[in-house]
């Protein structure tokens, strides 16, 4: 693609002086700018874009700083010396600028899109409007360099001002070219706070049952990601515009009434997705997460704290040691949080209060509450001259047991005695 001399976009213009003044300034990190003014100096428009200008708008720090070029991939590539092909069919390069990555886009046009999902090709364009007009909302279609200042041909900018997500163009065509943008507006609007405007509402509304064609992996992530928002609480929209049975046959089982997600608890997966999971079976609490494409870790952490959240802990030490004892300590850890920000749960926030404070002494104190600490190990039961298998295991727990009942127990000596005293030895 030549690199065009003029630009045929409406709103895009070359700054004059008088303007410069007005002009807002946004500042972006050193070496973005330097991929701008190289990408310029060559002949090509070069600008910052997405949601790096949205969140630099909103003084918020951007996560990164995508930046969109009239150059075409092979032109960027030979502008810079370090770039990796990242996504060249799509029209992005890396360039690596020191330690940093910055991923250059070349101005595009998404062609159709296959049954909802991938837009069948892509094509270049020299037209930076034609490139903002294929970004799902307002506030993520702004561009920005010191040389125009911001391009904000959708309003964005006032969107952002009203809070609101709105869809470029018509949110009927939008939704209906990719679905997973149903789930974007939810997420942004979780994630910002912002109302999502009448229109595009009743669009996702409407056009709930494209996210049937919309991969599990996709959907996954901006859930988690509405999940762990400042506005947890906004996955009830799923609920309310009657996504969920859209987003896979499990989810749409989820007792809806009850989901409660509250900003107070900590915005870690495992947690947040426990507090929607809650009043749900482990059972069904792993087939959602699983046909979600959720990890395995997540998914074991989910169901340890689906399992416990309405079970006592126990007020003594020995209860204590004992819920500590099923689980990995940072899981436990994850439990109380979760206990300390739900109502309903069986303690009150004063034993809760005590069993922080007893968590606290015991571990403090090294009390054991696993077999890796335990005085006695499977290699000293041989020793005694048991057979190896599954009554070493046994006898294992039996000690451990005891060690929770009372930590002084916690000596070979003693543990062997019992051993011997039961006719285990
Ligand atoms: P985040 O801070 O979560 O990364 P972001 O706005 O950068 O937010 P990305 O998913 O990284 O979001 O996408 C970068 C930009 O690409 C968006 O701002 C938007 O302009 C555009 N975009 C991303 N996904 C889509 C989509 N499905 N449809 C249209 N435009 C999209
Ligand atoms: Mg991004």
């Amino acid at each position: 693609m030549a690199a065009a001399e003029k630009t045929y976009c409406r709103q895009v213009q070359t700054p004059d002086s008088s303007d410069t003044q007005q002009r807002l300034c946004l500042s972006m990190p050193k070496q973005a700018e330097y991929i701008i003014k190289r990408l310029e100096a060559n002949g090509f428009e070069a600008y910052v874009v997405g949601g790096c200008v949205r969140d630099s708008l909103l003084g918020r720090i951007p996560g990164d700083w995508d930046i969109t070029t009239q150059a075409s991939p092979q032109e960027v590539k030979a502008i810079f010396g370090r770039t990796v092909d990242t996504g060249i069919a799509h029209g992005t390069v890396t360039v690596m600028r020191g330690n940093e990555a910055y991923e250059v886009t070349t101005y595009r046009i998404d062609g159709e899109y296959e049954d909802g999902r991938h837009p069948k090709n892509v094509s270049f364009t020299s037209c930076l409007e034609e490139d903002l007009m294929r970004r799902d909302f307002t506030i993520n279609a702004m561009a920005y360099s010191q040389r125009t200042g911001l391009i904000d041909i959708f309003e964005g900018e006032q969107d952002l001002k009203e809070k609101r997500i709105r869809c470029v163009g018509n949110p009927y065509d939008r939704f209906k070219e990719d679905a997973l943008r149903i789930l974007r507006a939810l997420r942004f609007s979780a994630q910002l706070g912002f109302a999502v405007d009448p229109g595009t509402r009743e669009a996702l509304r409407s056009l709930a049952p494209n996210l049937g064609c919309v991969s599990k992996e996709r959907i996954q992530t901006e859930l988690t990601k509405l999940l762990l928002s400042d506005n947890p609480d906004y996955i009830r929209m799923v609920f309310e515009d009657g996504l969920a049975p859209w987003i896979s046959e499990n989810f749409g089982q989820i007792k809806r009434d009850r989901i409660q997600v509250s900003k107070s608890i900590p915005a870690r997966a495992p947690l947040r997705w426990a507090a929607v999971l809650r009043y749900e079976t482990e059972e069904t609490a792993r087939n959602v997460l699983k046909e979600l494409k959720m990890d395995n870790d997540t998914i074991a952490r989910v169901k340890i704290l689906v399992h416990w959240w309405k079970r006592a802990i126990g007020s003594d030490e020995k209860e204590i040691r004992k819920t500590m004892s099923e689980m990995p300590e940072d899981a436990y850890d994850d439990l109380l949080a979760m206990k300390q920000s739900c109502q309903d749960i069986p303690e009150s926030p004063k034993e809760l209060e005590t069993i922080s404070r007893l968590t606290e002494l015991i571990r403090r104190r090294g009390d054991c509450i696993s077999l890796k600490t335990l005085a006695v190990t499977g290699n000293d039961l041989i020793e005694q001259g048991m057979k190896p298998g599954k009554t070493i295991g046994k006898a294992l727990g039996i000690l451990l047991d005891t060690v929770l009942e009372d930590p002084e127990n916690n000596k070979k000596e003693k543990l062997l005695a019992q051993l011997y005293h039961k006719g285990c030895l």
